[in-house]
């Protein structure tokens, strides 16, 4: 809880590219809805983006500023939110490496969502000493805040429980919190941290327009939030459905219809399509795609015209002076934690205040 009494929220994105829909459903319409009533901290994790692009420095800070504009012109309001840029605050490496000693190696390694990250971006054996460290570091950005809520998408489910792990753990070992505590107890009983919860979309895991895969920015199977009307078109074209014509029977549970509930927003159209299509009552999966477009279009349309505002150096500029002004923000709550956290682990050895300017 924060002094002004709300309940803090930390989520946030990696910069590997631009946003999409499945992040709407997944977890940003989450966030522009629960700045009303939430402390809400929204990072950019820049450094993790380096545990799979470390060559490539200059799109990390690319796309770095491309999410931004993408987060303000979704509504995320910086006068209400902080948007905290991961490498401007030094609390979160420290915590990180703190926290990478009270989760077992194999506990991190076996993470479901590390391993079908290692397959479908095809690491094989060859990912860097720091990629699964990112699970790790992942606990630090939600814990440096303390926060109570982290609204995600599905596949973020099992980090989340993981930083509940640590959260628990920490408390066990530096705070003296039984480990049979109820989670809502924990600040109460004498933890720094609370156990936090994760918030899942309206739509868990949108599938991508290969049909097969989770929507991903790093898969090539994306409708950008920035995407123009004819692009949205075109990629929806690609969804394949394996059915054939228009009096065919089709199966609802199919890619095609995951998108007509997620974005088509009358009920009773969304009832007619899924029954005609359940017959086969001549509806060709086309027209389905058209009427799609023109959701994601509605949804899309208002983004991109409060994006163009920020196109351009000035933008960029812009975009530089929030995250600065930001940081400072950031770091007194990250500063403090780790202060405590320091403090719990009986590290008060030395004083040290760092200042940002
Ligand atoms: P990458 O391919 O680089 O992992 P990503 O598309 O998975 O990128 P992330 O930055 O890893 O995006 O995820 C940001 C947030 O969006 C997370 O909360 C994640 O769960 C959610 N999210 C990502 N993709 C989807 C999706 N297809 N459906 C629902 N939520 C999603
Ligand atoms: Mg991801």
């Amino acid at each position: 809880m924060t002094t002004q009494g709300k309940a803090r929220i930390l989520t946030g994105d990696t910069p590997t590219s631009r946003l999409h829909i499945g992040h709407w459903v997944g977890s940003l319409e989450n966030r522009v809805q629960l700045q009303e009533n939430y402390d809400c901290y929204f990072l950019l994790a820049n450094m993790h983006a380096f545990t799979t692009r470390a060559e490539k420095a200059a799109e990390i800070r690319r796309d770095t500023i491309e999410i931004v504009k993408d987060w303000l012109a979704a509504g995320i309001d910086p006068n209400r939110s902080t948007l905290v840029l991961q490498t401007e605050v030094p609390a979160i490496a420290e915590l990180s490496w703190f926290f990478a000693m009270l989760l077992p190696f194999n506990r991190v390694m076996r993470n479901p969502t590390l391993k079908t990250e290692i397959e479908l971006k095809d690491l094989g054996d060859k990912y860097s000493f720091g990629f699964p460290l990112y699970a790790v570091g992942q606990c630090a950005d939600i814990l440096a805040f303390r926060a109570e809520l982290v609204p995600v998408g599905e596949d973020q489910v099992a980090h989340i429980e993981m930083c509940r792990e640590v959260a628990r753990k920490f408390a066990w070992n530096y705070c003296g919190v039984s480990p049979d505590a109820e989670d809502a107890d924990y600040e109460k009983l004498g933890s720094i941290f609370p156990i936090p919860k994760a918030l899942v979309g309206r739509v868990g895991r949108l599938v991508g327009v290969d049909g097969k895969n989770k929507m991903s920015k790093s898969l090539g199977n994306a409708i950008f939030l920035s995407d123009t009307p004819k692009e949205i078109k075109k990629k929806l074209g690609q969804l394949y459905t394996g059915r054939q014509t228009m009096d065919e029977p089709g199966d609802t549970d199919n890619a095609l219809f995951q998108y007509v509930r997620a974005f088509i927003k009358d009920e009773a159209r969304i009832k007619e399509l899924e029954d005609r299509y359940r017959r086969g009552d001549n509806i060709g999966d086309g027209h389905i795609k058209v009427e799609v477009a023109e959701a994601i279009e509605g949804l899309l349309g208002p983004m991109r015209e409060r994006r163009a505002q920020f196109e351009g150096p000035s933008g960029d500029d812009m975009v530089v002076n929030i995250l600065s002004e930001h940081a400072k923000r950031a770091n007194v709550v990250a500063e403090e934690t780790l202060y405590l956290a320091k403090e719990k682990m009986h590290m008060q050895l030395a004083r040290r205040r760092l200042s940002f300017e």
